[in-house]
């Protein structure tokens, strides 16, 4: 008997419908591939449009109802006439939040076919794993605003770091870093100016790293990281930092590895307790929403991500190499300076799949 795998998709708005159609259908081709697995997916219809018709994102039992899945695959949220901290702090952080998935992974690489805007930046040059602290720091959520009716609001945003949080997401980042083959951890702060919490992070990261004696280290202020995120890619390779920061640099990462259409996430609750959930790290780009012409890699590759999470490993290769197949024969959409659309790119990989 076929492994069935309880998938839970949330497309949510603009490209994000588009792009889990696309990832639905090259998973269905992956199961079926294979023989040994199979999906059973059931569809959330949670996205900014039904906030506006319903006043919620999430139904009252939506957490309860997605913890009895294997995995979560997510598109994207945020549409422009609901503002974005109430499309964000509706839908996607409090689902991160509950099903407590305090790590975000973000590989970036240069894939077949694909190139750098930066002159001279090879495949190979450009390797990273960013590792995002996702349940705390500057998105606790923690602050307020006051004395908003007369002219001189004021507003606080708290960052909160707790020496649990941040002992977890450094032992990830050292796990990470100790199974890649260059095992090195870049760890990305701001402490000088930062005082307090930041001065927390070099501290918890300079005592355990001495259990990952292994692992070669080296800290930076975010500041200076952008620049050498530019100018000398090829000298980082694992890197961790804050939820704010690390979103900041996972899309400088990704426009530098040829487009933010092909970068993928995991939010992961490493305790296996409650679901992760898979995301392209783009957004949902009303721009080009239900144009058919969204890069669909990204949410591949996520895809790829969570098959490999579930423990299907030869599967989530399998994918990657399709991908990367495809991506190097030019099967490619616009932003990577192709011609192909959604579907092109999408039926693509599924027959490569079937090869
Ligand atoms: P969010 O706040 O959710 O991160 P954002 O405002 O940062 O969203 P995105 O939606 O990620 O913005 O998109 C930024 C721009 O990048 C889009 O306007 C679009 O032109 C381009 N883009 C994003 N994703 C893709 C994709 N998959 N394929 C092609 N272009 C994309
Ligand atoms: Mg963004």
């Amino acid at each position: 008997m076929a492994k069935t795998y309880k998938i839970a998709t949330i497309p949510g708005d603009g490209i994000g419908v588009d792009i889990t159609d696309a990832a639905i259908q090259v998973l269905k081709k992956l199961s079926d591939a294979s023989g040994s697995f199979q999906f059973e997916f059931t569809n959330f219809d949670w996205s900014s449009k039904t906030y506006k018709e319903r006043g919620y994102y999430i139904p009252e039992d939506g957490i309860e109802q997605l913890k009895k899945f294997d995995a979560i695959y997510f598109g994207a949220v945020g549409w422009p006439d609901v503002p974005d901290h109430i499309s964000l702090w509706g839908l996607m952080l409090p689902l991160r939040n509950s099903l407590c998935q305090y790590v975000n992974v973000r590989p970036t690489r240069i894939i077949p076919g694909t190139s750098s805007p930066l002159a001279n930046c090879k495949p190979g040059d450009l390797d990273w794993v960013i590792i995002r602290e996702n349940s705390e720091g500057e998105y606790a959520g923690h602050g307020g605003e006051t004395h908003t009716y007369y002219d001189n609001a004021v507003a606080t945003d708290v960052s909160i770091y707790t020496q649990v949080g941040i002992e977890r997401i450094m032992r990830f980042a050292f796990e990470t870093a100790k199974s890649r083959p260059r095992k090195k951890l870049t760890m990305v702060t701001k402490s000088n100016a930062q005082r307090h919490g930041m001065v927390l992070w070099d501290r918890i990261f300079n005592y355990i790293k001495k259990e990952f004696p292994e692992v070669e280290t080296d800290k930076m202020l975010v500041d200076a990281m952008t620049v050498r995120m530019v100018l000398q890619p090829s000298s980082m390779d694992t890197i961790v930092a804050t939820n704010l920061h690390a979103d900041i640099l996972s899309d400088l990462a990704a426009a530098l590895s040829g487009s933010i259409g092909i970068a993928p996430s995991s939010n992961l609750d490493p305790t296996r307790k409650n679901p992760s959930m898979f995301e392209p790290i783009h957004g949902s780009a009303p721009d080009i929403a239900g144009k058919g012409i969204a890069n669909p890699v990204g949410a591949f590759w996520s895809a790829a991500e969570m098959v490999e999470w579930i423990g299907e490993k030869d599967a989530a290769a399998k994918l990657m190499k399709a991908i990367e197949t495809v991506t190097e024969a030019g099967v490619k959409t616009k932003d990577l300076g192709g011609s192909k659309n959604t579907k092109e790119v999408t039926d693509a990989i599924c027959a490569e799949i079937g090869k």
